[in-house]
């Protein structure tokens, strides 16, 4: 797909991993701003809409974070305590090794 992520490996092949997509701005803007709550995180993780696949993906806009704004997504992520469970208990917390979280299994209430 055109929108898969191009990596070079270490050989000088070209290999593609899909972006993440989410049907709904929602789910992509829960997910950027768990991204961008990390503790690591140098980037700001913004959300868009995709003008290929016309779905939603995250990914960085080159401007870096500040503590104030990793802070403010933290708390908009700790403050939603049902969000929070759910996102713990999907494994969310493993979402850089697992690549892909299904949002759509996650109630929206
Ligand atoms: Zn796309």
């Amino acid at each position: 797909m055109e929108c898969d992520k191009i990596f070079e490996n270490e050989k000088g092949e070209l290999i593609t991993t899909p972006k993440r997509k989410f049907s709904t701005i929602d789910e992509a803007t829960i997910v950027a701003e768990y991204e961008n709550s990390k503790f690591d995180r140098t980037y700001k993780v913004v959300t868009y809409k995709c003008k290929i696949c016309y779905k939603y993906h995250i990914g960085r806009d080159g401007n870096k974070i500040n503590d104030k704004e990793r802070d403010n997504s933290s708390k908009k992520i700790s403050s939603n305590k049902i969000l929070k469970d759910k996102l713990w208990k999907s494994g969310i917390k493993n979402i850089k090794v697992v690549g892909f979280i299904d949002l759509s299994k996650i109630s929206k209430k």
